[in-house]
């Protein structure tokens, strides 16, 4: 599948007529999105292929909007009078793209991922609406990724494609009663925040209608937020969040927000303080221990954040993984059971799983499904139809983490290669840490500081890369790298570290 760049262009050719186009994005803006149906000169010659939050169906159901950010698409039902499909996000109400901090746009064909492209509020400044991809006619159908900004909002994208100059009613200001209905005047709405009411239906227009608020109340609103995630930038600049500027921030706050709820306030801080926690723990994983201090730490802050549990969790189960990895680094194994292998007296296992021994070589390549076992004494490897092998810790030499698989060289005997398992970090860690106790060389204190990349160190190279892989710009299960590897030589100042996504990590293990 497909990851498109700005400007990669695609061929549907193989791909069915019935397809759904899914837009994401996270960003504390309010976006609606859009597909114009425009002809051979680019304009949008019938409305009726205009498909937006007022009109969510086109003609024959050939585009048909659903939910707020997916539409079906019937590519064999367009008339030969529409020529693309042009997929618009825009910002409704304040705000502009740069706060965008991801955008996905793919493309499906029922379960199958076609094509996907990403964006972010760097590909941007300060437009409010983008066109970010489209799919025309040249050969049958093509898709490409545009990612095109314009200055304005809905307004400017209709003027581009040349749409009748219809006015589009925001749909975050309240329905326009007409005079002679409900409401009888402007008069009659107040804005719930500084309590008066709209002067004009021109006025009334601009209030906000999820909040109630007028537009001079909006734009304090806005403000208020905005000066709020300063404060939290820069109270969080260091990695660490003091109560006392915590605290100070909130007051601050406080003193000018009137009426605007904590859920508000923190959902609009939500990118920056998931981004601070993903730092907590990247620092956490790098430590290669979590006391029970920085994980009350990391709780303490995923609650004072009010981050939703869904979003919690992900965060939790690593911090699980980080002290089970860390526990059997230090030494302490768990105990499994040896299933049918027969334990010598004194012998402990402590490891069982399923694995696929791959051996390549320059000729051929061999594949064989069986159990790995490691017990504090032999690692086994038992195939399920051939004789098995046991190696010997003190023969091995290289044990490397890939993306699905351990290898393991050996110095001496049978077993060198690859061996497929489900939880590589797992067996790697089990298989390292025997292997380092029969060696008598479990690292020592001293061992671990020179492996240890300072806390200034990391700072720095959090902030240099931007809290972001460096590899693929991804800003969740983030990891220090060593660019020339430690056992290599590699050294552990800035210039040799990096920020790497543990995806982008592992499949480096396969290269190197
Ligand atoms: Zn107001
Ligand atoms: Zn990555």
């Amino acid at each position: 599948m497909p990851t498109l760049t700005r400007g990669q262009k695609i061929s549907l050719a193989n791909s069915p007529f019935r397809l759904r186009a899914h837009i994401q994005v996270s960003a504390p803006l309010t976006l609606d999105f859009s597909c114009f149906g425009v002809d051979g000169n680019g304009k949008l010659s019938d409305d009726r292929y205009f498909v937006f939050y007022n009109q969510k169906e086109a003609p024959g159901s050939s585009v048909r909007q659903v939910g707020d950010s997916d539409f079906e698409l019937d590519l064999d039902r367009l008339p030969t009078t529409i020529q693309r499909l042009v997929f618009v996000v825009t910002v409704d109400g304040q705000g502009e793209l740069h706060q965008i901090s991801l955008g996905n746009f793919s493309l499906w064909a029922g379960s199958t991922q076609i094509a996907q492209f990403e964006f972010r509020g760097a590909d941007f400044g300060r437009e409010r609406a983008v066109m970010i991809a489209e799919i025309y006619r040249r050969d049958g159908w093509r898709l490409a990724a545009v990612g095109q900004g314009f200055a304005g909002g809905l307004d400017s994208v209709l003027a581009h494609f040349g749409g009748q100059e219809h006015k589009e009613p925001s749909r975050n200001a309240p329905p326009i009663p007409q005079p002679a209905t409900e409401v009888a005047s402007p008069q009659a709405i107040a804005c719930v925040r500084c309590g008066k009411s709209a002067a004009s239906w021109v006025e009334l227009r601009k209030f906000d209608n999820e909040t109630g608020r007028c537009s001079h109340c909006t734009a304090e609103v806005q403000a208020a937020l905005e000066g709020l995630r300063r404060d939290f930038l820069e109270a969080s600049k260091s990695g660490i969040l003091q109560d006392e500027a915590w605290q100070a921030m909130w007051r601050r706050f406080d003193s000018i927000r009137q009426k605007i709820t904590p859920d508000e306030a923190l959902a609009f801080l939500r990118p920056d303080t998931i981004q601070f926690v993903e730092r907590l723990l990247t620092m956490a994983g790098a430590e290669g221990a979590v006391t029970p201090a920085s994980e009350r730490y990391v709780k303490q802050m995923l609650n004072a954040f009010g981050i939703p549990a869904d979003l919690q969790k992900p965060f939790k189960t690593r911090l699980q993984r980080f002290k089970a990895i860390a526990q059997i680094r230090g030494g302490y194994l768990p105990v499994v059971s040896s299933g049918p292998l027969h334990l010598d007296a004194g012998e402990l296992c402590h490891l069982t799983v399923p694995a696929t021994y791959r051996k390549v070589t320059t000729r051929s390549e061999t594949e064989i499904p069986g159990t790995l076992l490691a017990t504090n004494k032999r690692l086994l490897f038992v195939p399920i139809s051939v004789t098995g092998w046991k190696m010997q810790y003190k023969n091995i030499i290289q044990i490397k983490e890939s993306t699905e698989s351990i290898y393991l060289g050996l110095s001496t005997g049978s077993g060198n290669g690859h061996y497929k398992v489900k939880d590589t970090g797992h067996t790697e860690a089990v298989i390292t840490t025997l292997t380092l106790m029969a060696k008598r060389q479990l690292l020592g204190p001293q061992e671990v500081m020179t492996r240890h990349i300072s806390h200034d160190v990391r700072n720095a190279v959090w902030q240099r890369d931007r809290g972001r892989c460096t590899e693929c710009g991804a800003q969740d299960y983030l990891e220090f790298d060593h660019i020339i590897p430690y056992s290599q030589g590699g050294s552990n100042s800035v210039n040799n570290v990096q920020l790497l996504c543990r995806r982008c990590n592992l499949a480096k293990g396969d290269r190197i």
